[in-house]
């Protein structure tokens, strides 16, 4: 395999798709050594089977507004791929969705719930539906018109989706009432569903938990303690809250969170009585984290992300290509000893090369936010056996994962010189359960 060959090949055939290009480019690189071994890979095609998505639904959803207007969305849904398991992976509802974006996350989720050691394909899907300012309402009437034309891909061992950015608890659980109703059954065809309707327990906090203790993992590797340290955060949704509930627990200090229109620093840190506002704000009233700064009197920064600001830690948590050459250069500068990332690809690579070669410890989302999946493997298997695990249980095996994803990202990715490039040792060792499965089961 050559990898520029493949991805000029990928660009002619799929032009305009940049995202989804990044994605594969970053994979590619990474694994192109470990998979030359292997020259029965090469004469099955498999690299090219693995890029492309088995299959991709689009379609129209229409929906009526709170004032009898009329409204038209895309939907998708992309099945990656599902040698090792169902297709597995959020839904996504924000005005930026469209294919490139969809076959990206769906192209990272496959080799993510590999890492995961659970039995999970990969997908994702979504709309470029804009929750911003939509009544409940509203918000259900468009779950549903959406479900109707899902509901007929996806099933418990089929295709399970869950939530992502804009979809929630409560938009999972108007997906699902409108599942159960068309497919007549009452099965873990999503999760993220709520607690009294086969919901997990930790299901929620999983994403910003198991970011936090994948960071512990790299931190013990250099004797580092957590208590104290400044964390940058990014994001004010599902993920963000959940790290910083996380970190204050530890007794490190988040000092930012941002959304889409700006960010917030408050120098004094965000306490367990700041964060519960946050929640409200965002979960309750939908604000903006402008809000923050001007109930607790601190600098909101408009148009911006915090990676200027001090800190000894950065935990990106709310969308791709957040963070820039330029930006890194500035976590550097300052002093950052660790990247761990909540979001799916928010570093460039631009910015990888920079934390890389600065040699900080430096965690792709791959890795370290395969949290909120897993425990979405955990909900299917409470599902299938129709039981719930205690609060204890589920989060005892989220540390137990997280853990052994970060064994295996230090025995495929430690380097000569002993720094552990977590890339490559994530993509390596998701990347080739995934071939060898494949290969396995034939030319299909
Ligand atoms: P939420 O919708 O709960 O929160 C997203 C946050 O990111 C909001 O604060 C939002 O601000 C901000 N944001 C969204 N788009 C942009 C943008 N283009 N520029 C700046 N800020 C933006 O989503 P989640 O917390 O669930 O997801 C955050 C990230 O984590 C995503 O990359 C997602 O794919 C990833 N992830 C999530 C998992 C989960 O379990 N939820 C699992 C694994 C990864 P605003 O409100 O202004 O839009």
């Amino acid at each position: 395999m050559k990898v520029e060959q493949v991805l000029e090949d990928l660009k002619r055939r799929f032009p305009n798709e940049p995202e989804y290009h990044q994605a594969v480019h970053e994979v590619l690189e990474s694994i192109e050594e470990e998979y030359n071994k292997h020259p029965e890979f090469e004469k099955a095609n498999l690299i090219e089977r693995l890029c492309i998505p088995d299959r991709i639904f689009s379609f129209r959803v229409t929906w009526v507004d709170d004032k009898g207007n009329t409204h038209t969305n895309m939907g998708y849904r992309v099945q990656h791929c599902n040698a090792i398991g169902p297709y597995k992976g959020g839904i996504r509802l924000h005005a930026s969705v469209n294919p490139s974006i969809l076959k990206f996350l769906a192209f990272e989720q496959t080799f993510k719930n590999s890492l995961t050691t659970l039995p999970m394909g990969g997908g994702k899907g979504g709309s470029d539906f804009n929750p911003k300012g939509k009544s409940s309402a509203e918000i259900m009437r468009f779950c549903q018109a959406f479900v109707t034309e899902l509901w007929r891909h996806i099933g418990p061992d089929t295709d399970v989706p869950a939530g992502d950015i804009g979809v929630g608890g409560r938009e999972v659980g108007y997906m699902f009432g409108m599942y159960k109703k068309l497919a007549r059954e009452f099965t873990g065809t999503f999760t993220g569903k709520g607690i009294t309707f086969g919901g997990s327990l930790i299901r929620p906090e999983a994403t910003g938990y198991g970011n936090v203790y994948f960071l512990l993992e790299m931190l013990k590797t250099k004797n580092v303690d957590i208590k104290g340290k400044k964390c940058l955060v990014s994001g004010s949704g599902n993920v963000a809250q959940y790290t910083c509930e996380k970190l204050i627990e530890l007794g490190a200090i988040p000092v930012t969170l941002s959304d889409s229109s700006g960010y917030i620093y408050d120098p004094e840190g965000i306490t367990a009585e700041k964060l519960e506002y946050v929640k409200e704000l965002k979960e309750l009233y939908r604000g903006r984290i402008s809000e923050y700064a001007d109930t607790y009197g601190c600098k909101y920064v408009a148009g911006a992300r915090p990676w200027g600001e001090k800190g000894d830690i950065a935990l990106p948590s709310a969308t791709q290509n957040e963070i820039s050459g330029s930006d890194a250069e500035k976590l550097v500068a300052n002093g950052v000893i660790a990247v761990s990332e909540g979001a799916n690809m928010p570093s460039t690579p631009e910015a990888i090369a920079v934390l890389q070669k600065a040699k900080i410890l430096y965690a792709p989302g791959k890795a370290a936010n395969a949290g909120g999946v897993s425990v979405s493997g955990l909900e299917m298997t409470q599902n299938s056996e129709r039981l719930s695990w205690s609060a204890e249980q589920v989060d005892n095996q989220l540390k137990w994962i997280m853990s052994n994803i970060h064994e295996n990202c230090v025995k495929y990715g430690t380097e000569a010189d002993g720094y552990v490039n977590y890339v490559k040792g994530a993509n390596i060792a998701g990347f080739m359960k995934v071939a060898r499965a494949v290969m396995a089961q034939g030319i299909i």
